[in-house]
């Protein structure tokens, strides 16, 4: 069986070079005997895998000594709830900027725990745009501004950051993590599900700012307090050891290919390609404004539903598959990812081309 060009917003794709390091440690993993899976996460070599994967991050995003990284699981989800559990301590408020789904669900467990206020919302419009934020609208009487840096549903991106003055700025940056050079000084907290930039679901990656642990009120469970993780080394229970040895694979191959400043050249590229046949096309459309167009999720429309599901199938019958866009927007998404080869992206532009012709 030949891969295919996996188009997924995830899980998504991987290096293959990833896939087949995991496929040369799966019986024994160095001279351990066994698969790492398999492998206490108190042993040595656990302590190794998990400790190399946090230096390669810090060294990939650049990341200060004053913020910790932390593994954890329940997802990007969990984060949901788990933000506002351990930072709305003096307001008990939170500003939100409401771009798509996954914002509005941060918004609703934000709400199970103080005020959720929401500062802009482009949902008038589908979500199809970044609304415009301006410095008054980010009071001081707020615990953290909440964003969502790509909207993986929808296909936009923040390109410059909020105006939040001194109030700690938290992003979701599930689906763009790694994908382009950040100033992680410019966050309190960062968090991101493995699932689409970094490696298998199961882990989730939290970054956050150290004078912002250990606030949490007593009654705040002990695992979904980030001061057990912080205090533990994400040690304190069962890590999802595979997801994060995995993970660290991924961060050596983006090391190694040049860094994140390589990726987001490469990204960059990708994108334009893509977003460039669209828009030259008489038959398929984007979906999103130019200037807030995401570089991982490329959604994009025929006009047609008919013609929709013709080019789906169609597509992955070439060996190009998971092109059909969100249930709650229809029409194609191409997610475009760090291990989305460029080869794929030309690969699906011909098929476009192809359909195109047919369809005219
Ligand atoms: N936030 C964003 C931006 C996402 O794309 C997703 C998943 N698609 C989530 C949150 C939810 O992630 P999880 O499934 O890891 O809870």
């Amino acid at each position: 069986m030949e891969r295919v060009y996996n188009f997924s917003a995830g899980p998504a794709c991987l290096p293959i070079e990833v896939l087949k390091q995991a496929q040369d440690d799966f019986i024994s993993y160095g001279n351990s005997g066994m698969n790492v899976m398999e492998m206490s996460h108190r042993s040595k070599e656990y302590q190794d895998i998990i400790d190399t994967a946090e230096a390669d991050l810090r060294d990939l995003m650049n990341i200060p000594d004053n913020y910790s990284v932390l593994f954890l699981q329940g997802g990007a989800s969990l984060q949901f709830a788990m933000v506002p559990l351990n930072l709305m301590t003096k307001y008990k408020k939170a500003h939100f900027v409401k771009t798509g789904q996954w914002a509005k669900k941060a918004i609703e467990q934000a709400k199970k725990f103080g005020e959720a206020n929401v500062v802009a919302s482009s949902e008038d419009k589908t979500f199809s745009y970044i609304p415009q934020l301006n410095a008054d609208m980010f009071t001081p009487d707020a615990d953290y501004v909440h964003i969502t840096s790509n909207n993986t549903i929808y296909g936009t991106r923040f390109t410059k950051l909020p105006p939040v003055g001194d109030l700690p700025l938290v992003s979701d940056m599930s689906s763009c993590i790694l994908s382009e050079e950040i100033n992680v000084a410019d966050y309190a907290l960062i968090y991101a599900g493995a699932q689409k930039n970094i490696g298998p679901a199961g882990v989730t990656i939290v970054i956050i700012r150290n004078d912002l642990i250990g606030h949490a009120p007593d009654s705040v469970p002990t695992m979904l307090n980030y001061k057990t993780y912080a205090d533990n080394g994400s040690m304190f229970n069962t890590p999802p050891t595979y997801a994060i040895y995995i993970a660290g694979l991924v961060f050596k191959h983006l090391k190694k290919l040049g860094g994140v400043g390589e990726m987001e050249k490469i990204n960059k590229e990708k994108a334009a390609m893509l977003y460039e046949f669209i828009d030259n096309s008489p038959l398929f459309q984007a979906t999103v404004e130019p200037k807030y167009r995401s570089l991982m999720n490329v959604p994009f429309i025929t006009g047609s539903e008919e013609l929709d599901k013709e080019f789906v199938a169609g597509a992955k019958k070439a060996g190009l598959v998971n092109l059909k866009g969100h249930r709650s927007v229809g029409g194609m998404r191409a997610s475009i990812y760090n291990a989305m080869p460029e080869s794929g992206v030309r690969e699906l532009i011909a098929y476009m081309a192809k359909f195109e012709a047919e369809h005219k």
